[in-house]
């Protein structure tokens, strides 16, 4: 079903535009993060000053990991652990050591021996104890891009809600790190309407609900964009596709599959999209 409908799709029309990172763009930071940071003393510093005491803390401080949690960064560093958490607005911009001048508010400078990031914006920039980190931790649903994530912990969720899938695949409490890009995809995909309710799911529904998110998600992060098309359709690899070449339902006119117009409106209070044919109501 998966691969059918991956196959049979050669899009052309629609854009992408900016929007809020999703989980496989906050794992590759991670993952970056720790190939270039991760075993150093780092200067820390907020040029922007409001994160001027926690910077204080960190300056001169080993960090020992990155890790990502959806879409929540955490940077095990000295005895603290610093959380991240980008928003809309938030940006890391990388430098060689030593950085520029500072462009904008930047709320924290962090520089290491052949590399250097600032962070403008951020929802959070923070020092967290441990209680907090765990009472953090403890909210979030299960990361598909983590190695101990427990797809059976997201299936009791799911299947106990009343809630629309497109919305429950927005919770972070229920699954960690997918956004409004991979949600409408990943339905269209499995040929699932955003309005069917989670008790509505069988387990096979579900299960394939998660395995195409960790392989979306995976394909996501090494590429560091969301890459929902097969390359043999496209025909090109994916490292060659432009934007318009990349999705299938999200923010395109038209199914790329049916030609049908895409059905647009407002679930969990973002955007969604779905083909009418493609993805039928159930009754
Ligand atoms: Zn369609």
């Amino acid at each position: 079903m998966i691969d059918a409908r991956l196959r049979a799709t050669n899009p052309t029309a629609g854009t992408v535009t900016h929007a809020m990172p999703e989980g496989h763009t906050i794992h590759r930071v991670a993952e970056d993060h720790n190939k270039w940071f991760a075993g150093q003393m780092l200067k820390a510093s907020s040029p922007q000053g409001r994160f001027a005491d926690g910077a204080k803390k960190l300056n001169g401080k080993l960090l020992y990991r990155v890790h990502a949690h959806g879409k929540h960064l955490f940077y095990e560093w000295g005895d603290s652990t610093l959380h991240i958490h980008l928003g809309l607005y938030g940006k890391f911009r990388r430098h060689k050591t030593p950085p520029p001048e500072p462009r904008g508010a930047v709320r924290l400078r962090v520089i290491g021996e052949d590399r250097a990031f600032d962070l403008n914006g951020p929802t959070a920039c923070e020092l967290l104890s441990k209680a907090e980190f765990q009472k953090l931790r403890s909210r979030l649903g299960e990361d598909p891009l983590r190695d101990d994530a427990d797809p059976e912990i997201a299936w009791q969720k799911i299947s106990r809600s009343r809630s629309a899938i497109g919305q429950l695949l927005l919770n972070q409490s229920v699954i960690a790190g997918v956004g409004n890009v991979y949600r409408a995809e990943i339905l269209f995909l499995l040929g699932l309407h955003p309005s069917v309710k989670g008790n509505e799911l069988n387990r096979r529904e579900f299960d394939d609900i998660w395995e195409l998110t960790v392989r979306l998600l995976k394909i996501g992060k090494r590429y560091n964009k969301i890459i929902i098309t097969n390359p043999i359709d496209v025909g090109k690899p994916r490292s060659k596709m432009n934007s318009s070449e990349r999705l299938l339902i999200y923010k395109k006119p038209h199914c790329t599959v049916c030609e049908t117009a895409v059905h647009v409106w407002q679930l969990a209070s973002r955007k969604i999209y779905s083909c009418p044919v493609c993805q039928p109501e159930r009754a």
